[in-house]
């Protein structure tokens, strides 16, 4: 359950907690169409916080609106800073935040071009969305029977409210299979990526991830995740992954801004690699763990300070 806080951004008016409604007519409720982000703001080893990554997230945000033709009427600094306002107005060091776009009331049926665009900033404290022992011990995961949408079915690089039921139903299958984590593949078959990450697998030194484009969100941990391999020095690949590469892969993990670096140790029963956290997971690991709380920040223009 969310702990309620005290206020939350709606149309550019921070209200108390209990008075962010909306009408049942609100279209996106209805049909799905509306766009969100999924942002953390950490406190780090000196007590401040910061939100990590708040522009690139801000600038997906608008990009996922633009591919779906919804015009945000506020610009992106004023997003910017509804955020941090938000988080402020708190009294929050670290939590999750979630920006959401969406098209009120008006018209019905499908067009509703006309309806106004609406949008909230939530913030709630949210521990580690597959559990401390996950982030340590590994998560099970289960190949779903449910495939992302393809390219040219879906509008897969935005970030909207209607894909999410896909999602949902692949880790409610898999969850009710006893896994904790359900992967999708593409509509050809290979791996696309998990319910709400990416995913990256480790063989023989050498790190793989999906190629971007086409059925995947385009993760902005991944992103974090492939400059710190880089700094690292170990080589990444971004290609078409099957589905038997990951049975006998070293390591497999999982990216997100709510799953941060989640190492997989099970994939449809096998066992992966020893079954425990890997090395070179290990290393990407403490390194993300420190571009967001280690001070002096390794990052600094990854994090917004409050
Ligand atoms: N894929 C999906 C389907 C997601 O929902 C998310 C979470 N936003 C990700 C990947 C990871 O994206 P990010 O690292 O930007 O949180």
């Amino acid at each position: 359950m969310v702990e309620p806080v005290e206020k939350i951004w709606m149309d550019g008016t921070l209200v108390p907690w209990a008075d962010a409604k909306v009408h049942i007519l609100t279209h996106t409720l209805h049909y799905g169409l509306g766009v969100f982000e999924g942002i953390r703001c950490y406190q780090a080893d000196d007590g401040t916080g910061a939100v990590f990554r708040l522009q690139e997230h801000v600038d997906r945000l608008f990009e996922s609106a633009h591919i779906v033709g919804l015009e945000i009427p506020y610009s992106r600094e004023a997003i910017f800073q509804g955020c941090l306002d938000t988080v402020r107005a708190n009294g929050l060091k670290e939590c999750y935040i979630r920006p959401l776009a969406y098209m009120g009331e008006g018209a019905m049926g499908l067009f509703g071009a006309d309806n106004p665009v609406r949008v909230s900033i939530a913030v709630w404290r949210w521990g580690t969305y597959l559990g401390d022992e996950g982030l340590t011990r590994g998560i099970r995961a289960k190949v779903s029977s449910y495939a992302r949408p393809g390219v040219n079915i879906s509008m897969n690089r935005a970030k909207v409210v209607g894909h999410y039921v896909n999602s949902i139903l692949a880790k409610r299958e898999v969850v009710a299979a006893g896994y904790d984590e359900a992967i999708l593949l593409d509509p050809q078959g290979y791996v696309g990526e998990a319910s709400g990450e990416n995913l990256f697998y480790v063989r023989k030194g050498e790190i793989v991830t999906p190629t971007a484009g086409g059925s995947m969100l385009m993760g902005i941990t991944r992103d974090t995740v492939l400059t710190l391999a880089s700094e690292l020095k170990i080589p990444v690949r971004e290609r078409p992954v099957s589905r038997d590469e990951l049975y006998v892969a070293d390591e497999i993990f999982l990216t997100g801004t709510a799953a941060e670096v989640t190492p997989v140790r099970e994939i449809d029963g096998r066992t992966i690699g020893t079954g425990a956290r890997g090395a070179i997971t290990n290393a990407i690991q403490e390194r993300y763990f420190a571009s967001l709380r280690a001070i002096p920040a390794p990052k600094p223009e990854w994090r917004a300070p409050l």
